[in-house]
């Protein structure tokens, strides 16, 4: 019988990783994938979804492939609790899974007590993050159709690392573009803990000057601390109080949950430190950790790109080493994102990351990648060719 390897988490990372397993073990590898979800739905591109432009079905993909033509076991359920003495996993139904290797890609958890008032702010349904794609994503375009012409929308963005750095920037951009045609009198405010746009930055700047005169304020160095649901008042660290009709409040993330309760999120408590030849978790042998959960080095970005890249090199990893295999790997990482500056126009950054042996750790190889110079159509539709394909290389 062969090893029993569990994956937990059906996103950009978990989704692809339980795939890969399969084929690279040329489907004999036993793979449970362990998702409460009953589709994927996709983070990239939603916020033209935000912006009124797309739906979210557009943006949503059954997980059937995975099982019918991969032969993955899927759970629909969350895991509660991981021993990893026993390697035992306790769902929230109260089934318990065993494993001899696991992979988790959990995501990020939103550390709702890093502003104060901010869960209470979203339980009275003030506040929303939408920073996992769906009910919240619809409920933010709702917030923002329903908001009278001439008001403000706040967007802020916590310190990095944060889950995909150019997404709120893209966010400001879908709104304005959404402002300029419905309410032009409004703006959008960005509120941006950081010292400058970490991703991007020259050419968000130029568009919002460009095609979104007057409709976006972009505020550095502005950290909120807390926000008032009554007023819907938003307090900063040092600047006077902010008032706002849309409060879209990005707190500070982390590791997700699992991946903090199993004692994993060995950096600062909040990221996980992997080996990068094999993603093993360097808190506990035979758990691999992937995508946004993980303590990145060197410029690469928490992206569902990434993902999808961490995946394949622990799949590999995991297979060669289930099966004795003498490997000697050298990974290499590439990493592509498009931000929709409109409806319909977009720009792009890519890098590609190499395994550095003498350091363990991955760095940007330079001269790989590049930058668009400006927005296009032609980059629109590469962004959507890159999604439908990366859909496709996680879940057909
Ligand atoms: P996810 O894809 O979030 O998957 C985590 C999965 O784990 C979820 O399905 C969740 O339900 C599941 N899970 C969590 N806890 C448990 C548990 N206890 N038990 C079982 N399952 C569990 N990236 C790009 O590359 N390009 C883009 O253009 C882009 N745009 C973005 C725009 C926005 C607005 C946002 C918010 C993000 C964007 N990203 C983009 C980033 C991308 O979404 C993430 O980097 C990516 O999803 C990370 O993959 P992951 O596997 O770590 O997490």
């Amino acid at each position: 019988q062969s090893a029993e390897i569990v994956v937990i988490g059906g996103g950009y990372g978990g989704a692809t990783a339980a795939k890969y397993l399969r084929l690279f073990s040329n489907n004999t590898a036993r793979v449970t994938l362990i998702e409460p979800n009953a589709s994927f739905i996709s983070c990239p591109l939603s916020n033209l979804v935000v912006g009124g432009s797309k739906n979210l079905a557009e943006l949503t993909i059954s997980y059937a492939n995975l099982s019918k033509r991969h032969g993955i076991k899927m759970i629909q359920d969350s895991a509660l609790q991981i021993d990893p003495e026993t390697k035992r996993i306790k769902l929230v139904s109260g089934e318990i899974v065993s494993y001899d290797k696991l992979v988790i890609s959990p995501g990020v958890s939103l550390l709702m007590d890093s502003i104060e008032g901010l869960s209470n702010a979203n339980r009275a349904g003030v506040t929303l993050q939408a920073w996992k794609a769906g009910p919240e994503t619809i409920a933010l375009h709702k917030q923002l159709s329903s908001m009278r012409d001439g008001g403000i929308f706040a967007i802020s963005v916590p310190e990095a690392p944060y889950r995909c750095p150019p997404a709120p920037y893209e966010r400001a951009c879908q709104v304005a573009s959404y402002l300029k045609q419905h309410k032009p009198k409004s703006k959008v405010l960005i509120l941006d803990a950081n010292q400058d746009i970490t991703s991007k930055g020259a050419l968000f700047r130029k568009v919002w000057a460009q095609n979104y005169p007057g409709l976006i304020e972009y505020r550095p160095n502005q950290n909120v601390i807390a926000v008032d649901a009554k007023t819907k008042t938003i307090k900063l660290e040092i600047d006077e109080d902010v008032k706002a009709d849309v409060l879209n409040l990005l707190p500070a993330m982390s590791a997700g949950d699992i991946a903090v309760k199993t004692g994993l999120a060995n950096s600062n408590g909040r990221w996980v430190n992997v080996n990068f030849l094999n993603f093993e978790s360097t808190a506990q042998k035979d758990i691999h950790v992937l995508g946004d959960a993980i303590q990145v080095a060197y410029a690469m970005p928490k992206s569902g790109h990434m993902a999808n890249q961490h995946a394949k090199v622990a799949a590999a990893a995991i297979v060669a080493e289930l099966n004795n295999w003498e490997v000697n790997p050298a990974p290499v990482l590439t990493n592509a994102c498009y931000s929709f500056v409109s409806p319909t126009q977009a720009v792009h950054v890519a890098s590609v990351h190499q395994y550095n042996a003498a350091e363990q750790t991955f760095k940007p190889v330079p001269g790989a990648g590049g930058l668009s110079s400006e927005p296009s159509l032609l980059e629109g539709g590469y962004g959507w060719g890159w999604a439908h394909n990366i859909w496709a290389d996680t879940l057909a």
